[in-house]
């Protein structure tokens, strides 16, 4: 129970990744601000659940993470609710495939205010209060796609390349606070935001959904097996750590190899 008496606020934690960080945080004792779309009655058993498991209190922002107006009341309602937030996972993100010459604007327009400047408010709105407490974690959710980029995903990885770089900025600029900031980066997860993106190859190409896995998987990772989301999950409670308190600025790869090659 290491985290017992911090408060984290966790975007995109109603599916996926983010849901699996809110449960790992809220096992070592967090109380939680969850947030990201979803059915309310979904999203409040989510929220029972994770209370009862743990014995935490967990609160829910609905926020549109493309909105700076939304993020911010966000934060202030962390701090109303729950106190903090002295954790803060910008995870929130979404994904659209195609060549450059074919992408969408509006694609490019959504995925750079959901994936790298909803990072960039959040954290904007949460760094003051961590400094005036002397403690704070930040972990942004980036991506191999932060550090090697793949075709026909120029928006994704132009904003996690930038959150990478955004990662860095703020570990330098707070490196004195007790504050840190770090950057997870995830290769394949399986997680609907993965999910989508096989049934979509697998309609596209007419092949079984089996191995167009086996092909999405070997294309990118030595390892041909994914990460989990409790993987990530436990990666994000030892940067909380005070093990961890000299990590920041740092890419964390939990990849099977893919950025090795
Ligand atoms: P997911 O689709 O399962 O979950 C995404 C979450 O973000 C959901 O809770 C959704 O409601 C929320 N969300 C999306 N747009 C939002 C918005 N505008 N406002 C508020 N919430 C919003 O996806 P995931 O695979 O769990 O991805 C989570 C993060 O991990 C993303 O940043 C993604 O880029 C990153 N990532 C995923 C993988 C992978 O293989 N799954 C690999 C590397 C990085």
């Amino acid at each position: 129970m290491g985290l017992k008496g911090r408060v984290a606020l966790v975007t995109g934690s109603t599916s996926g990744i983010g849901l699996a960080i809110a449960r790992a945080l809220a096992a070592e004792g967090a109380d939680i601000l969850m947030n990201g779309f979803g059915e309310a009655g979904e999203i409040a058993l989510l929220r029972e659940a994770i209370a009862a498991s743990f014995g935490v209190r967990v609160a829910y922002s609905g926020a549109d993470i493309t909105r700076p107006d939304e993020i911010i009341a966000m934060v202030r309602q962390a701090a109303d609710d729950l106190g903090g937030p002295d954790i803060l996972v910008n995870n929130a993100g979404v994904q659209f495939v195609a060549s450059i010459a074919e992408f969408p604007a509006g694609q490019w327009d959504r995925i750079i205010a959901t994936n790298l400047s909803g990072a960039f408010h959040a954290m904007k709105a949460a760094i003051p209060g961590m400094q005036t407490r002397g403690w704070g974690r930040i972990i942004n959710i980036v991506s191999t796609h932060g550090l090697v980029a793949s075709a026909e995903k120029a928006a994704y990885v132009a904003a996690k390349h930038g959150l990478m770089g955004l990662t860095k900025v703020a570990a330098i600029e707070l490196a004195n606070s007790g504050v840190t900031c770090n950057a997870i980066c995830p290769g394949w997860v399986l997680t609907p935001l993965v999910q989508k993106q096989l049934d979509d190859r697998a309609a596209q190409e007419g092949r079984p959904l089996e191995e167009i896995t086996h092909a999405m998987l070997s294309e990118k990772q030595p390892m041909e097996r994914f990460s989990t989301p409790e993987s990530i999950g436990a990666v994000a409670v030892f940067l909380c750590s005070e093990a961890a308190a000299t990590i920041t600025g740092a890419p964390i790869s939990v990849d099977g190899g893919w950025v090795a090659q």
